[in-house]
């Protein structure tokens, strides 16, 4: 499974529709500060059920949708799309490539969709969940959170550990087992 590619309209500072191809192996992308090389990452983010507006840097979730510039009016859309190679079937749903996109109105009405069909959130977060891809994952690494990471007690270090090693979820269940 890898990502294809990803199509962001009127998400933050992406206001025309664009689309990004991406191609097995390693990709980077550059760009000057505030070009909007974070934006890429929070979209993906987004998508995969992100449903905390701080962590996206923003007050209210509203806040995703392109605010205008000093050339152009505020949009009342925002819609990624993220296309994934399912050929291996890695994502437990039968078909070889998997679309999955959210869309928010700035009035707060949401859609998800998972190849083009209607969808709810839980159904998207599922879907993920056991990929290692999920939001909560470590597959994405915030600037930020590179910092805590350095900066974090020993103790709290180690979790970051057991989690990316998938052993907190069965230390979680110990501990839930032991309450009972
Ligand atoms: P750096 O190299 O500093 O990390 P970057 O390439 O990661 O920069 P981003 O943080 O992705 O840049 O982009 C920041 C830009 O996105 C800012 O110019 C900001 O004004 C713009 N931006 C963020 N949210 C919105 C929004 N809702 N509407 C319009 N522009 C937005
Ligand atoms: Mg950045």
């Amino acid at each position: 499974m890898y990502l294809k590619r990803i199509e962001i309209a009127g998400f933050k500072s992406f206001a025309d529709r664009t689309i990004i191809e991406f191609n097995q192996g390693l990709t980077a992308v550059v760009g000057p500060n505030g070009s909007g090389k974070s934006n890429i990452t929070e979209a993906i983010r987004w998508v995969l059920g992100e449903q905390s507006a701080k962590n996206l840097r923003g007050g209210t979730m509203p806040d995703v949708i392109f605010a205008g510039s000093s050339s152009r009016a505020p949009l009342n859309l925002a819609e990624v799309t993220l296309v994934l190679d399912n050929e291996e079937r890695f994502l437990p749903i039968d078909f070889s490539e998997v679309s999955v996109t959210r869309r928010l109105t700035r009035s707060g009405d949401s859609d998800f969709f998972i190849n083009k069909q209607s969808c709810r959130l839980k159904d998207i977060v599922n879907l993920f969940m056991d990929s290692g891809l999920g939001k909560e994952s470590f597959s994405i690494i915030s600037q930020g959170k590179v910092e805590s990471i350095f900066n974090s007690k020993p103790e709290d270090r180690r979790g970051i550990f057991e989690e990316a090693a998938g052993v907190l979820k069965y230390k979680t269940r110990k501990k839930e087992a032991e309450r009972r």
